[in-house]
């Protein structure tokens, strides 16, 4: 690390836990991050700025001006966009010391695995339960920490899952048959500080898990209400009866 990272990070290197090693550890490591939605623009903004190494971006998505309250990294005049060049335009203004690749078409289940092999980490910041399905399936094969967040109307939720662990569990234990009848911001409406909170405590999980520092609970789906200002905890355990993590998967 030359002088500049020194000093440009020096206030996380100050941090007992942290130090030198875990900025390090935050330097050479890769992240995905799916979607670049509300929770991609926050998540990617803290970790490109607090000096993750490698970000991959990926999202098919062009901004429109419903997005700009919670998509921050964009203007208006950057309509119709493309999201990912538009966010690692911003980014790279940010912190020039970041890589990034930009992946602007949705993955298919083969290339999602592929890609896996070259990233510590994953970021679900997507909108739709099919596609948070494919990453959990993917993730969960791979081995791959996922750290999935998701936010509507007044709420949010939050799930780190460290796949390594024995008996560990997966999204599709929380959630088994949900398919796309589910909700989405677009009918369903979502105020911008709810979905900024999560992505911000998406980057913290993230950095944990990568830097080593700090406590990361394992399938611990933290609920975010902001209209009552409250947050609970639920502890998930594996479902026995989980189509993927309790059965020899067939990703096919
Ligand atoms: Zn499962």
């Amino acid at each position: 690390m030359n002088e500049f990272e020194l000093d440009r990070y020096s206030r996380q290197i100050l941090l007992n836990d942290f130090d030198i090693s875990g900025q390090l550890k935050l330097k050479e490591a890769r992240v995905l991050i799916v979607g670049l939605g509300g929770l991609g623009n926050i998540a990617a903004t803290y970790l490109a700025t607090s000096g993750v190494g490698h970000l991959l971006l990926v999202d098919d998505d062009v901004i429109e001006a419903s997005n700009l309250p919670r998509q921050v990294l964009y203007n208006e005049n950057q309509i119709g966009q493309s999201k990912v060049a538009a966010a690692a335009e911003q980014l790279k203004q940010k912190n020039p010391g970041v890589e990034i690749d930009l992946i602007g078409h949705r993955l298919t289940e083969n290339a999602l695995l592929e890609t896996l092999e070259k990233v510590d980490l994953v970021l679900d910041c997507t909108d739709n339960f099919a596609t948070r399905q494919g990453i959990n399936r993917a993730c969960w094969q791979q081995k791959t920490p996922l750290v999935s967040a998701a936010a509507i109307r007044w709420e949010g939720q939050l799930v780190s899952f460290l796949f390594d662990q024995v008996s560990a569990p997966c999204y599709e234990c929380l959630y088994p048959n949900l398919s796309d009848q589910a909700l989405s911001c677009h009918e369903s409406g979502i105020l911008s500080p709810v979905v900024g909170l999560l992505g911000v405590y998406q980057a913290l999980e993230a950095i944990k898990v990568l830097s080593g520092a700090g406590c990361v609970e394992h399938g611990s789906l933290k609920l975010f209400d902001g209209f009552q200002g409250r947050w609970r905890e639920m502890r998930l355990t594996q479902d026995k009866e989980c189509q993927l993590c309790s059965k020899v998967p067939s990703l096919t």
